[in-house]
């Protein structure tokens, strides 16, 4: 595997780096990942810098010229993910949907809807959420039960949604439910997309443990829904949300900070600002381990790439990276909170800053192990489909979604 930039790859990348350097708001960036600035203030920045990118011809670069992209090689979408990462804090926004609403967009909607929608999310216009999960429906997601029921040209939903990400910004979102409860769970599901401004439709968001307020519950009663928003065949909503999911684990396999350059860099300036402070032999130890283990993470990243620019479709790689860098990302963060004592350092503002970096990482380690399919099923997947290691049993595969006995009630 060649590691280098291809001559055009290297002019491609400095012609990046430079419109990086001359747009982005750092500061922005790294004040709120400081916590000097509120979340609304990020959010105002990222809706600016994704119509920025729009109007430059930076945005969604892999989609389709007629959807607001280039229809650049992929390859050159990763190497400005690459350029852009350290302002990738303004893209959390429109992940959703241009990561993981839009391919299945792509996939599913007609012509007239992805003209309408495709380059609106492009741009930043358009927030996208994503209603998959529910209070006894997470990782066992075809276990659904907000209903979706005919009512002439339309469809009228029931149920509730949680965890959902953005759904107090977002202006569209797909929703995965359930048409029909009579057969067994993964047949009877089907994918719509709705507008968020819906009657019927309620997003209460959910204050984090942070202080921050990024996912929510929406509750849907009696929302009515045009059978034109749904996307794919009736009943067949597994097979689409499988669209949405490996694009899910793509993304945040792809790009998860480990927080060991922060980690590093702060540990080194503390030793460095004279108050005494050692991390001492054995911290040295773990920080030469989990930097073998960012290598480790980088290669398995480089290989997808590499499929990726061959033209192939993202394997198990993406599972190991998410599942990998997760437990990566949680280590070093708790083992960093032991060494410091989560004693915030007085006077110096940089090591303060420096400080608030290394918490917002250790805070935000451990959704990163549930978010996207959780580390155990991560490994169920390894385990059957990478190493080919015997299926967990079923039990339920075969039954009636109703003739399941905690689902009676449906
Ligand atoms: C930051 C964040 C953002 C999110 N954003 C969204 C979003 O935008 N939209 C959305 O729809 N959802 C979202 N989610 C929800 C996420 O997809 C679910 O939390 C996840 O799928 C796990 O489901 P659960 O929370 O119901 O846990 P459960 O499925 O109840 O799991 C509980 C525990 O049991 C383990 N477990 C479950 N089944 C098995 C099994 N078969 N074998 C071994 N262990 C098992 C799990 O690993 C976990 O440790 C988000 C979650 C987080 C943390």
């Amino acid at each position: 595997m060649d590691f280098e930039d291809s001559p055009q790859e290297a002019e491609f990348r400095a012609e990046a780096r430079e419109w990086i350097a001359r747009h982005a708001p750092f500061d922005l960036v790294k004040a709120f990942r400081s916590g000097l600035c509120a979340r609304s203030d990020l959010v105002t920045g990222a809706r600016d810098w994704q119509r920025k990118k729009f109007e430059a011809g930076w945005a969604c670069l892999h989609w389709p010229k007629a959807y607001g992209g280039r229809d650049a090689a992929v390859m050159e979408k990763i190497i400005w993910d690459q350029e852009e990462a350290p302002v990738g804090a303004l893209n959390e926004l429109v992940l959703i949907g241009q990561g993981m609403c839009a391919p299945t967009l792509m996939h599913y909607a007609n012509d007239a809807q992805k003209a309408r929608h495709l380059p609106r999310i492009a741009s930043g216009d358009e927030i996208w959420c994503q209603m998959f999960s529910e209070p006894s429906a997470g990782s066992d997601l075809a276990g659904l039960r907000t209903r979706a029921e005919p009512d002439g040209d339309d469809w009228i939903l029931n149920g509730q949604k949680i965890w959902t990400s953005w759904a107090h910004e977002a202006d569209f979102g797909i929703i995965l439910t359930r048409s029909d409860p009579s057969v067994p769970k993964h047949r009877g599901l089907t994918m719509f997309y709705l507008d968020m401004r819906a009657p019927g439709v309620e997003v209460r968001p959910i204050r984090q443990a942070n202080g921050d307020t990024v996912f929510n519950e929406v509750f849907l009663t009696d929302v009515r829904i045009p059978d034109a928003q749904r996307l794919g065949e009736v009943n067949q909503g597994w097979r689409v949300s499988l669209t949405t999911l490996m694009n899910e684990r793509m993304s945040i396999g792809s790009g998860i900070p480990t927080g060991l350059p922060e980690i590093l860099d702060y540990v080194t300036a503390l030793e460095a600002s004279g108050s005494g402070f050692s991390a001492g032999a054995a911290f040295d130890d773990k920080l030469a381990d989990w930097a073998c283990r960012a290598n480790g993470l980088k290669y398995t990243s480089a290989r997808l790439i590499s499929a990726l620019s061959q033209g192939r479709e993202p394997g198990p790689e993406a599972s190991i990276g998410k599942l990998v860098a997760g437990e990566l990302m949680q280590d070093i963060a708790i083992e960093t909170w032991d060494l410091l004592g989560g004693q915030v350092p007085h006077g110096d503002a940089s090591l303060r800053a420096r400080h608030s970096l290394v918490h917002s990482v250790l805070m935000r380690s451990p959704a990163v192990r549930i978010e996207g399919g959780s580390d155990e099923i991560l490994r169920n997947i390894i385990g059957e489909r990478v190493l080919g290691l015997p299926a967990e049993p079923r039990a339920d595969k075969h039954l009636a979604f109703n003739a399941g006995p905690a689902k009676a009630a449906n």
